[in-house]
């Protein structure tokens, strides 16, 4: 393990063990320096430096095929950056941070580093909230159907007849695959016209500890606003699953990068 390795894991098993150091303001997040950060494409799991990453991505969609979720999509010519590279869209479909990492094990090139196919070394960027205004939480209204609808959408697993009625069921086909999928939408599903929404901070599936990437802080009147926390990796599923696009996921930052430890 090189010595960067050593540091990082040495890292998480610091806030694994103190738990949540605190936050940054709105404000504070916005600033201008991370506008280029903000362009560039989130990269898969494991990804190398992005400058390296371009150099050794071999288009080869291995990491696309194996991904269970369809996280993982290749540049088309009209791209941002790199036309076939692997990236991922997270309004479209964040990543669910598999706990093998068969993407980063299926990369054949070393785009995605094979020595940090675990939970403690993925770091893909750091989740922001761009616009608290429209949390649902922080309004207090309550979830929407169309907000839950909206991830069906999302899932190439579904029958006909289950998409149309927003009802799951078991298939027999590639059934592991199926199961990760509905697995993830009954959860989704809990949500369903909750009053106060707690998508984004029940729905992370950072392990095994979710509350060190994400939760939910009172502000007043029971109304509620999700505050990103250290071990958030930017894996994106929170982006995804917000009923009101509240989140972003700013690549290749980290949580010093963001947010100041002064304001703690
Ligand atoms: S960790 Fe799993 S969900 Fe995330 S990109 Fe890799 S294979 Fe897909
Ligand atoms: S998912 Fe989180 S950020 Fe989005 S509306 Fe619900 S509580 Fe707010
Ligand atoms: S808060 Fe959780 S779901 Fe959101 S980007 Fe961070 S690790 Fe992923």
């Amino acid at each position: 393990m090189t010595p960067e390795e050593k540091k990082r894991r040495k890292f998480i098993q610091q806030i694994s063990g103190l738990g949540v150091l605190g936050l940054a303001t709105v404000g504070g997040i916005l600033g201008g320096p991370y506008l280029k950060a903000a362009d560039l494409r989130l990269r898969p799991p494991g990804a190398i430096p992005e400058d390296e990453f371009i150099g050794l991505c071999i288009k080869c969609g291995q990491c696309l095929q194996v991904c269970p979720y369809d996280t993982i999509k290749l540049e088309d010519i009209d791209g941002k950056a790199g036309v076939g590279m692997a990236y991922i869209e997270p309004r479209e479909r964040g990543c669910y941070l598999c706990k093998a990492f068969p993407c980063i094990l299926a990369c054949p090139s070393g785009a995605l580093d094979h020595e940090h196919d675990s939970i403690e070394f993925v770091h893909m960027g750091i989740a922001i909230i761009h616009n608290p205004d429209a949390c649902l939480a922080k309004i207090g209204e309550p979830v929407p159907d169309s907000a839950i609808n909206r991830i069906y959408d999302h899932t190439k697993v579904l029958t006909d007849e289950e998409y149309e009625s927003h009802k799951v069921t078991i298939r027999s086909d590639d059934p592991e695959k199926v199961e990760l999928h509905k697995t993830l939408l009954k959860k989704l599903e809990q949500h369903r016209g909750e009053k106060i929404c707690t998508i984004c901070a029940d729905m992370c599936p950072f392990h095994p500890d979710n509350s060190l990437a994400i939760g939910m802080i009172n502000i007043k009147d029971g109304r509620m606003l999700p505050e990103i926390r250290e071990a958030c990796n930017g894996c994106g599923a929170c982006v995804e699953l917000c009923p009101t696009d509240v989140i972003k996921v700013i690549p290749r930052k980290s949580y010093s990068d963001i947010y100041s430890r002064k304001e703690v």
